[in-house]
């Protein structure tokens, strides 16, 4: 009776994370998405936590209070931090794998080797190996996006790295390989912890070659093996919740990366072993390239007298905390009947519906957000197009230059605009680390500054000096 009635919660906690991620697919429906997702989370951990075998061990309060001392903290980062946010909850997740799959190998050597059938030593190999290289691997990915000063940022490489990679990998999958099949020799228990040594050297060395620029395609790659190793841990312990929320894990981490590469049009190889955001000498020096400076009054009128205004947000718009200025400028702009769209670019910012997430926050209608292909059409009729602290998402080499690292990727046409107003404090190039063409073109003006200052300082000037900033 009890277990029917775990099994419809089980039941019921899938469908309710299904229903999540459809949910998530649209700005409009995505926090009845996390709803979903937070209820189905809390009815699965309840239900398990309540079985009676499992309920008087008091102990586990200490593993809950443990979840709480981490969790609390992680889910206070700010938005710019959620890619190394998400990518700690992928290392916790890989690390709590890999302890299942260790502790059960021991207890069941412990009660006698008929414990250790092919089927769970198999589940126990897949579910440490992809568990501990998923918890190294995601550490570094935390502590690159973070930019802790020990890691480089950028992609380090050596001589015959991918082979010595291969290698490893290799190593610990024929040794995983030779624990399935004896499992219980007198030399097992002690090979054990090498295979549980070489997956988490793997998950550093995989890292240490991928530019910060790539991490969150990474992020979602280790998201997809966390699933995996959530998937065996299922079948390690019999679970099959842990086996359908591993499954949809995975998947969805897979289809994400996915996405994001083919916005980036970058193959999984490519963003593996390809070492992208290597610094790259620019073809001229600075001092040959001048940018043309304009005052917030000479932007502030052309603005006015433009009838169709397409903003281009990116990463700076979310580290200067820019979208409620951006709100107010819309406003303005909206007020003197102006047509005013966002331009979106499906990698603008650090993760995949960073300035749909930013610009819903500022309650901007969804109807004025437009996808890249959509906007894309529109822009050789647009008066201005006014980019708010992105770089690489309009960086027109990207459509010409066979050399530029960025070639390929899929842009917003924003110097198809009649004027270009760009927001950025410096003339320090993209996250791809190179010089942006739209910059030095004779139609863009460069508005330098942090973002939410010069929104603010134009929002004025449109308010007639007397405005809300
Ligand atoms: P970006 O190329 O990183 O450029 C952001 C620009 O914002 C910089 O040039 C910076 O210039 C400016 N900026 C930073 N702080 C600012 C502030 N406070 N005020 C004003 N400007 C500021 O960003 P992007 O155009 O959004 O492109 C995203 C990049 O990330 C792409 O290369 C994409 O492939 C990569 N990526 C994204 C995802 C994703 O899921 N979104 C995933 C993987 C990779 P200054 O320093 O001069 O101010």
């Amino acid at each position: 009776m009890i277990q029917a009635a775990v099994q419809c919660a089980y039941l019921l906690a899938t469908v309710l994370f299904i229903f999540a991620l459809h949910w998530m697919n649209a700005p409009a429906t995505s926090r009845r998405g996390v709803t979903a997702g937070a209820a189905g989370m809390t009815l699965a951990v309840a239900v398990t936590w309540l079985q009676p075998d499992i309920v008087h061990h008091g102990w586990i309060f200490l593993a809950i209070l443990a979840g709480f001392a981490v969790g609390v903290p992680l889910s206070r980062v700010p938005l710019t931090a959620v890619p190394q946010r998400t990518a700690l909850s992928h290392a916790f997740g890989g690390l709590a794998a890999g302890l299942v799959g260790t502790a059960k190998y021991y207890l069941w050597l412990g009660e006698g080797p008929e414990n250790l059938t092919m089927f769970r030593m198999t589940a126990i190999g897949g579910e440490i190996i992809l568990g501990y290289l998923t918890f190294t691997g995601s550490l570094m990915a935390a502590g690159k996006l973070q930019e802790v000063r020990w890691i480089p940022q950028r992609p380090v490489t050596y001589p015959l790295q991918n082979f010595v990679n291969f290698t490893l990998l290799a190593a610990a999958a024929v040794l995983g390989i030779a624990l399935v099949l004896h499992p219980t020799a007198p030399w097992a228990p002690f090979l054990f912890p090498v295979v549980i040594a070489l997956a988490l050297l793997f998950g550093v060395l995989l890292i240490v070659p991928i530019g910060g620029a790539d991490m969150p395609t990474v992020i979602a790659i280790l998201n997809s093996y966390a699933g995996l190793s959530a998937v065996a841990m299922g079948f390690v312990l019999d679970n099959r919740l842990l086996i359908t929320a591993g499954a949809l894990d995975g998947s969805s981490g897979l289809i994400l990366a996915i996405i994001m590469c083919k916005a980036m049009n970058r193959s999984f190889t490519n963003v593996l072993f390809g070492a992208f955001g290597q610094v790259r000498p620019s073809a001229a020096g600075p001092e040959a390239r001048a940018y043309k400076s304009e005052t917030i009054e000479g932007a502030a009128q052309v603005l006015e007298q433009a009838s169709r205004v397409v903003i281009v947000p990116g990463y700076g718009m979310a580290v200067a905390q820019a979208q409620h200025k951006v709100r107010e400028l819309y406003d303005l702009l909206k007020k003197r009947g102006i047509w005013v769209k966002f331009a979106i670019h499906p990698v603008a910012g650090r993760m995949p519906g960073h300035m749909n997430v930013l610009l819903a926050e500022a309650d901007i209608p969804y109807t004025d957000l437009a996808e890249m292909d959509e906007i894309n059409s529109d822009m050789p009729q647009c008066d201005v197009a006014l980019v708010v602290g992105a770089n690489d998402v309009v960086n027109p080499a990207a459509r010409s230059d066979t050399h530029s690292p960025l070639y390929g990727m899929p842009i917003i046409d924003a110097d198809r605009a009649r004027t270009v107003f760009a927001i950025k404090r410096s003339r320090n190039p993209g996250f791809a680390g190179v010089d942006n063409e739209l910059y030095f073109s004779d139609k863009t003006w460069m508005l330098f500054g942090d973002a939410k200052q010069v929104l603010g300082e134009l929002v004025k000037q449109l308010a007639g000096g007397n405005g809300s900033s």
